[in-house]
């Protein structure tokens, strides 16, 4: 090695010793005589000092340095003079007093500074990754993700799971997204497809015997670039022979539980995770993903106000619609101004207004009168309505309640992410706090209005519940799956089920969902054909790494945790892919651009 220590393995022990370190120089600062530079390896910096009267050489090679110039310097550890001791550094106390300098490489100036934690546009962060990665956010993101995956491997390897690597080159199949496609060069004009998931190859593990399979596995699905979601991306995958939910459930809750108390002892769980039905986790949060760090959940008024003459509340229960809210806490006394944003936020989801009430600052709801009550329907409610509607809402003297009156599938999507956005601007969510929690009892199939036909919720490999595998005729929609999401925060951590084993349940599926024959055994007759081999009964889920990473860093999109993300348009800006490719290997690949 060019060094004897890391600067994580230096402190005021080693005073005395001789050490050599390399890295790269973060700051450099002359004070007269002497020149101090700060040297960053990946655990951190340590300050080395050049004195004249030490070493004159040294020094006056220590003068050319400038910043991200690699060094190897070898010199004793000393204890910094007291009153020049760095607290918020780990190698604060102690200095390296140089004696011998190689500069190892220079560099030029860099495009942004990497010893301050400036804000840089993304998009040059990404073309120089390598520079960002010096940065310590990048750095400690990447070490976090590496962290999570060590612990994983670890928990699986001790419950008798076999790491599997399945292919990227395979075919298409139907996880809900776009596929990208690869072309064959050996079979003129044909298509490989690259995984949106390992679903089919971990089923067929599982007809293959192998029990117990986990893979940390690329999955690749051409979608419109979100902050948590990239063109690829990598999931814990497992799968599991012999189980019912319980068992698949049970595995999962025990990693997290395991994994947060040992990684995050200081952060609150609860445990056993909370589970919600789908159907509950819809009505009561508007979001088959809700963040349980706070309550505010929403309430059904209808009933409050189904004889008020006030029109918006008429209009929309007459046309079969519903009256509902939520309590938005401490707001009552917002400005006529933030009203008006309240009412653009909740338009933006796609309400046609919001009402909002007002509840004065009293003792208690029973003290309330209604001359504490702001509201411009105030005429047409009674105290006894507006309390009931406080009580329905979950909201106390000084909150204010927004309603929304509208179609019940509109009244969800927008409370729910109105609910959302504002926990997360009042502050409502506490950061010490991580809220899984399961969602169950999902619909199998839900029906796709664009091309008038059902499809699966989850994906075609879940089985129905046993006991509404007759429905799949008659009322397909009501059919329940053997599906679970696994939540946290707000977001949907991952996903899975109970799969089908049986050949004939499969094709069912495939029929209902309107794929002829012919289609199923094109498509998955290699799956149908596996079934009728003896496959066992099994299950699995999925869960994202790279949105457990950004939940458990903190950040907010999933670029922060991977190491080379693609940028919003799905490029890399560092290769600057996509790219064009020559006339040579399009021939080779049978493939000519069409002139659009
Ligand atoms: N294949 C599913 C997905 O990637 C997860 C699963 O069912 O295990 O979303």
């Amino acid at each position: 090695m060019l060094r004897t220590h890391s600067s994580h393995e230096l402190d005021r022990r080693l005073v005395g010793q001789k050490v050599t370190v390399a890295g790269w120089v973060d700051r450099r600062r002359d004070h007269g005589g002497l020149i101090f530079i700060d040297v960053r390896d990946r655990a951190g910096l340590v300050q080395v000092v050049f004195n004249p009267e030490l070493s004159p050489d040294c020094h006056k090679l220590a003068g050319d340095l400038r910043s991200e110039f690699v060094v190897q310097v070898t010199g004793a550890v000393s204890r910094r003079p007291p009153g020049t001791e760095n607290r918020k550094l780990a190698t604060g106390e102690i200095e390296i007093l140089a004696e011998s300098l190689t500069i190892l490489n220079t560099s030029e100036t860099p495009p942004f500074y990497i010893n301050e934690d400036v804000e840089v546009d993304e998009n040059l962060r990404l073309k120089y990754r390598y520079l960002d990665m010096r940065r310590p956010r990048v750095r400690d993101n990447i070490m976090l993700r590496h962290r999570v995956v060590r612990f994983i491997r670890d928990y699986f390897d001790e419950l008798g799971f076999v790491e599997v690597e399945t292919p990227v080159l395979g075919k298409s199949t139907p996880e809900g997204a776009r596929d990208y496609l690869v072309p064959s060069r050996m079979q003129p004009g044909k298509f490989y497809a690259l995984p949106q998931s390992p679903q089919q190859m971990k089923q067929l593990l599982m007809v293959g015997g192998l029990e117990k399979y986990y893979q940390i596995a690329k999955c690749f699905r051409d979608e419109d670039t979100r902050a948590d979601r990239q063109p690829e991306f990598t999931q814990l995958d497992m799968e599991m022979s012999f189980v019912t939910e319980e068992d698949v459930m049970s595995v999962t809750e025990e990693l997290f539980t395991r994994m947060m108390r040992q990684m995050y002892p200081t952060k609150r769980i609860v445990t056993p995770f909370p589970r919600l039905t789908y159907a509950e986790a819809m009505e009561r949060y508007g979001s088959d993903k809700p963040d349980l760090r706070f309550g505010m959940a929403i309430g059904d008024v209808s009933g409050v106000v189904a004889r008020s003459e006030f029109g918006v509340f008429k209009n929309a229960l007459e046309a079969g619609g519903r009256v509902r809210g939520i309590a938005l806490p401490g707001c009552a006394g917002y400005s006529r101004q933030e009203l008006g944003h309240l009412t653009e936020l909740a338009q933006s989801y796609g309400a046609k207004g919001l009402l909002s009430i007002a509840l004065g600052e009293c003792a208690s709801l029973n003290e309330l009168s209604m001359e504490q009550v702001r509201c411009v329907a105030a005429k047409y409610l009674s105290l006894e309505q507006v309390k009931e509607i406080a009580r329905e809402t979950g909201a106390a003297p000084g909150d204010l309640i927004v309603l929304v009156a509208d179609t019940g599938d509109v009244t969800t999507a927008v409370l729910g992410k109105f609910r959302q956005e504002m926990g997360l601007r009042l502050k409502l969510a506490d950061p010490d706090f991580f809220a899984f929690a399961w969602v169950l009892d999902f619909p199998l199939l839900e029906w796709n209005k664009d091309f008038g036909r059902w499809q699966a919720t989850h994906h075609p490999f879940t089985a129905p519940l046993e006991a509404d595998i007759l429905l799949l005729d008659k009322e397909p929609g009501r059919t329940g799956s053997r599906a679970y999401d696994i939540v946290l925060n707000g977001y949907e951590l991952g996903g899975g089920s109970i799969r089908i084993h049986q050949a004939w349940l499969q094709r069912k599926i495939f029929q209902v969902m309107q794929y002829s024959d012919a289609e199923i055994d094109e498509r998955f007759g290699h799956l149908l054909e596996a079934f009728s081999y003896g496959a066992p009964p099994h299950g699995g889920i999925a869960v994202g790494i790279d949105r457990l990473a950004m939940l458990l860093s903190g950040e907010n999109t999933i670029r922060e945790v991977i190491p080379f993300p693609k940028n919003q348009n799905a490029a890399d800006m560092l290769f600057n892919a996509p790219s064009a490719v020559t006339e040579e290997q399009l021939k080779e690949l049978h493939i000519r651009l069409r002139e659009e």
